[in-house]
Formats: structure tokens, C-alpha cells, sequence
């Protein structure tokens, strides 16, 4: 059954944006966050893709999400690092490898009998990892495969990103790990001194824009479209949809849409967001739905059952809904059908 909500997800555009990242990686490897199930879109059909692609580094937030790809993916950090119940998950998989967070962590990782590990370094942001002034000997006797820590301002000019750096850069230099790794999407822009080994992209593979360097490479990837359940008439000094917040200055047509707020839709798009019926851009008109949406669409050949297409580029619907463009692309419900072509 197909529901009246779709995402059209777009296999060229996602490879052609780990492959821009990949070659403003330079010689850095160029792995991909797929945490939060893919950004939204779907973590075992975003891997797949990348793997076929050449990526063979992947990060998720927990081994829940290292679960649902580890039988697709080469490798796999598990960047909220070693829970005591989470050993015998840890334990199974040889190419799953724990972000080892804090000294207990580290000690729980030792004690239940080492192996290849990554660690995340703390240099700034305050919030996963080592502090940066950690004694080297914390980190005796671990085998580190991947030694990290993240920008937390790679997206702006910001005086913590030079800051970050050399701390990351001292670090790196006195604890020894096979590979080091900092940068994020943002992170690849701001210069070679700040790829390392390994960079980690994931809001630009989905299609993020996430500084202006970025601008004009990446592609967009998600393409949200919904049906049109009814077409309707509406009268000069009418109002539409909820709490009567749009009043029409002259006669227009509508469309109600099948999609609203409970899809990831969400009210910052009321009478801001806007939708395309080919070429026509049908605006938002009163607020958004749980379900459903009411869009102007006056001039434009639509339907009943025609399938309209949300205008989601991510910085413009960002500016439009005031919401990041990450909980955009993490906020698409599970309504929609994942049509990827
Ligand atoms: C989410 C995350 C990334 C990817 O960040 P983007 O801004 O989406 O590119 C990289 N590293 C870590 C540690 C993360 O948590």
C-alpha cells in the first residue's frame, strides 16, 4: 500500500556529496555519520549506497544503531562510547569499535580485555570525551584505532576552531593511535589543517549546507512530496486552517496536502513554507496541521490526487521553519514512503 506521503531520495545526489566531501578531504579518508538513522533517511540504505561508493568508515550515536548496519558496514564507531551493558554488544563485533568517552570508560574497556578502540578527545566544546589535558597515561596499554574530538563551532569563524586545533594537534602528537580524526561536514571546509586521517561528515552527505564554502557543491538529496486530498475554493475575506490566522484578500484556489507537523512538517512553516506544482511555487497559506497542510494554489493545474513537492532545499527551508538544518532532515517522520531511485 502506498501512503499519500512520500520522500523521493536521491542515490546520485547522496555519492556525488561524499565524493566533493571525500576530494575536499584530500588525502584524509572520508568516512560518513550515519547516526539517527541516516539523518531521517534511512541508515541502512544511505550505507549500502556509500559502501558501493568506497566509504568504510561509519559513526552512529549507539549499538543499537551499530546493530541495524553491522552486517552491511566495514566499520563502525560507537560514538557514545561503553556502557557497562552495552560489553556484550561490544564484544561481538570485531569491526565495531566503542568512542571510549571518559576514564571509566576507558578502565571498563581494559578491564574486559582491550582490543582496537576509538577515543574521543574533548577540546573545547565540553560535552563527549577526555579533556584534552588528560595525563598520557590514561591512555596506556589501549589499542587506539581512531583517536577524534569535534569542532563545536566548525560552521562559523569562530576563535575555538584554531583553538580546537591545537589542542587536538597536541594530543595527537603524544598519544599514539593509528588514526586521527576532527573534522565534521563544516569542519572539511575550513582549511587542510584541520582534516587529519579521517573526516566525518554527515549533514553535507544529506545535503546540508552547513557554511557558505559549502554553497553550490553539495546537492540536494531529500525531496519530500505529498498528495493533494482536495482542491478546493476559497472567498475574498475567508480564513484558512486553524485559529483562522491567514484571512484571503481575494478569491484562490487551494489544495489541502497530506502532510503536517506530525510528518516533520513543523508550524515554523505556517504561512512561510512553500511547495512546487511543477514549476509554480504554491505558497503556505494559515497554519500547519498535525496532518495536513492548505497551500495557495492559484494559477497552478492541480488536482485532487496530484503529487505537489515541498520546497525542503535545506538552508531556504531552515530560514523559512527558523529550525536547524539537522532536525529538518532528523524530524522526517515515519509516515512517508523512502522511495530512493
Ligand atoms: C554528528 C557528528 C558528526 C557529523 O557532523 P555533521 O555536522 O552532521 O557533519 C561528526 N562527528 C561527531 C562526533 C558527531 O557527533
Amino acid at each position: 500500500m502506498h501512503a499519500p506521503l512520500r520522500l523521493r531520495l536521491d542515490s546520485a545526489a547522496l555519492v556525488h556529496n561524499w565524493r566533493t566531501l571525500g576530494q575536499r578531504s584530500g588525502p584524509a579518508a572520508c568516512g560518513a555519520a550515519v547516526k539517527a538513522n541516516g539523518y531521517g533517511l534511512g541508515a541502512r540504505e544511505v550505507v549500502g549506497r556509500l559502501v558501493e561508493a568506497g566509504c568504510r568508515d561509519f559513526f552512529v550515536a549507539t549499538w543499537a544503531e551499530a546493530e541495524a548496519v553491522a552486517d552491511i558496514a566495514p566499520a563502525v564507531s560507537v560514538l557514545h562510547g561503553l556502557r557497562e551493558e552495552d560489553l556484550p554488544q561490544a564484544r561481538r563485533w570485531p569491526h565495531i569499535r566503542p568512542v571510549l568517552n571518559t576514564p571509566v570508560q576507558i578502565a571498563r574497556w581494559r578491564d574486559s580485555g582491550g582490543g582496537p578502540c576509538d577515543v574521543m578527545v574533548d577540546t573545547g566544546m565540553n560535552r563527549l570525551g577526555v579533556r584534552w589535558d588528560a595525563p598520557t597515561a590514561l591512555f596506556e596499554g589501549l589499542e587506539i584505532h581512531t583517536l577524534l574530538s569535534h569542532l563545536a563551532c566548525a560552521d562559523e569563524d569562530h576563535p575555538l576552531n584554531a583553538e580546537q586545533h591545537a589542542r587536538f594537534a597536541e594530543v595527537a602528537a603524544r598519544v599514539p593511535a593509528k588514526r586521527t580524526s576532527l573534522a565534521n561536514s563544516a569542519g572539511i571546509f575550513l582549511g587542510q589543517e584541520f582534516r587529519f586521517d579521517l573526516t566525518r561528515p554527515g549533514l553535507a552527505l544529506y545535503g546540508g549546507v552547513p557554511c557558505p564554502a559549502a554553497e553550490g557543491v553539495i546537492r540536494q538529496v531529500v525531496h519530500p512530496e505529498a498528495q493533494v486530498l482536495q482542491r478546493r475554493r476559497m472567498r475574498a475575506g475567508e480564513t484558512a486552517g486553524y485559529n483562522a490566522t491567514y484571512v484571503a484578500q481575494a478569491d484562490q484556489e487551494l489544495a489541502v496536502l497530506n502532510i503536517g507537523y506530525a510528518d516533520g512538517y513543523g508550524r515554523g512553516f505556517s504561512d512561510t513554507g512553500t511547495v512546487f506544482a511543477g514549476d509554480v511555487a504554491c505558497p503556505v497559506r494559515g497554519r500547519v496541521s498535525m496532518d495536513l497542510l492548505i497551500v495557495d494554489v492559484t494559477g497552478a493545474d492541480v488536482a485532487e490526487g496530484d503529487w505537489l513537492s515541498i520546497d525542503y532545499a535545506l538552508p531556504r527551508a531552515s530560514a523559512a521553519s527558523g529550525r536547524s538544518q539537522y532536525e529538518l532532515l532528523t524530524g522526517l517522520g515515519r509516515r512517508f514512503d523512502r522511495v530512493w531511485r
